[in-house]
């Protein structure tokens, strides 16, 4: 799919490595350990091993030197082998490139070696039961109390904050010149005492849980805040380009899978002279996926070279419009690909139904379809807002 023109040796060498690893594992893997009900970390040990994992992270906390672009490139190639690592696009991507970028001295030594080298993970948690896609309306309140916070609030739909050592929360503090309330990022270990979870009961076959949690005067150290106090929202969007890129890979990944299926399928199933490859109405539709797929990747490509050459603007536009491009690649891609199995699309032993649900994820998550839209008419094509 790609030449040493678009991508570097170096990167189509990763790619290659990466698949070969996702081979060894593959989808019944992934759909065995979500039966079983655990993280997959056979996979996440050995990825973390060859140092995929914190590939983006700073080599001297441990990390690759890399940026989102290789790590986009795991996440999409473990993907495209069927056994994507959803807590990818939150631990190394999200917080660890905010505590690399933000964090203190002591907050880099304490947590990124560990998030590098897949010992450690970290959770992240902005969605809230009362603000859903609107993240200014969040409530969670961070109170100074002595050299402490003291946090309040909800969250909903806040992924692996069973398996991670923590959970990067968003919450708000009260500007001391302004009064008004601003974004601020703490780290909340899983175990303090008033941070409670539940685990929402998703129609998704996967590893990884969602949970509804409450933070109920949850006492954190004066260190739980990772940088500055008056400057969360710029902090917030390091975080969140990272995650649009990293959803655009795993949607991508997850088109590939679904689309190699169904044209080996469409390549041997032979109900009338020729394979149903043949019929023009299973092709092109396939062929279809093919190109948007192929766009939507190199949407992506492009928003991570922004991010990574610190371009954290331009990388917002380009990250939002390639999640939105992937996750509509992916969601026609599986739904096709189902189609073109026949009655078997639909069996447990093809796996392909189970994605139909899967790649809703990327059109609703992490910002859905029509917030990229509102975003793109707003802030790209300068036309009034709604709402
Ligand atoms: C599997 C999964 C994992 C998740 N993991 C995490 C996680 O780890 N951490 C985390 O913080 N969150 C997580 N989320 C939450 C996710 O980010 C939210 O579901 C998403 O942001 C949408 O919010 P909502 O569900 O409240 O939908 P709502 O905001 O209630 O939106 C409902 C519908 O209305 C539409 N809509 C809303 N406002 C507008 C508007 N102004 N114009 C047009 N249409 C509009 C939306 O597009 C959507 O279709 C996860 C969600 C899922 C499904």
């Amino acid at each position: 799919m790609s030449n040493s023109v678009v991508e570097s040796e170096e990167h189509q060498a990763l790619r290659a490595a990466v698949a070969a690893l996702g081979q060894r594992y593959g989808r019944e893997y992934l759909a065995r350990t979500a039966r079983e009900g655990r993280h997959p970390e056979e996979l996440w040990a050995d990825a973390a091993k060859l140092g995929y994992l914190g590939v983006n992270l700073p080599e001297e906390y441990g990390g690759g030197g890399g940026g989102i672009t290789e790590l986009s490139i795991v996440l999409e190639e473990l993907g495209a082998a069927g056994c994507p690592l959803l807590m990818m696009v939150v631990s190394p991507a999200i917080c660890g490139t905010v505590i690399s970028r933000f964090g203190t001295g002591a907050q880099k030594r304490a947590w990124l070696p560990g998030l590098a080298d897949g010992t450690r993970t970290m959770a992240f948690g902005i969605t809230e039961p009362d603000a859903g896609s609107n993240s200014h309306r969040i409530t969670t309140t961070a109170r100074r109390d002595g050299d402490s916070w003291v946090l309040t609030g909800r969250k909903v739909f806040i992924s692996g904050v069973d398996i991670a050592d923590a959970t990067l929360i968003v919450g708000r503090t009260e500007d001391a010149t302004s009064g008004r309330l601003v974004p601020c990022l703490f780290i909340v270990p899983r175990d303090a005492p008033g941070f409670s979870r539940s685990v929402i009961d998703m129609e998704l076959q996967a590893a990884e849980k969602q949970f509804e949690l409450v933070l109920d005067e949850v006492r954190l150290p004066a260190d739980a805040l990772v940088g500055e106090e008056d400057a969360g929202l710029l902090q917030l969007f390091a975080g969140l380009n990272p995650e649009r890129i990293m959803t655009a890979a795993f949607a991508i990944g997850m088109g590939r899978y679904a689309l190699a299926k169904a044209v080996d399928y469409a390549k041997t199933r032979q109900v009338w002279k020729e394979p149903v490859g043949a019929h023009q109405a299973i092709a092109h539709p396939l062929a279809q996926s093919h190109i948007e797929l192929e766009l939507a990747r190199l949407m992506m490509r492009k928003a991570a070279l922004l991010y990574d050459a610190g371009d954290d603007m331009g990388a917002g536009e380009a990250a939002n419009m390639a999640k939105y491009a992937a996750a509509e690649a992916c969601v026609r891609a599986v739904d096709q690909s189902v189609h073109t199995l026949g009655g078997n699309g639909l069996t447990r032993e093809y796996g392909l139904a189970s994605l139909i649900t899967a790649s809703r994820v990327a059109r609703i998550a992490p910002v859905s379809r029509e917030m990229i839209l509102n975003f793109v008419s707003h802030q790209t094509l300068g036309l009034p807002k709604s709402y």
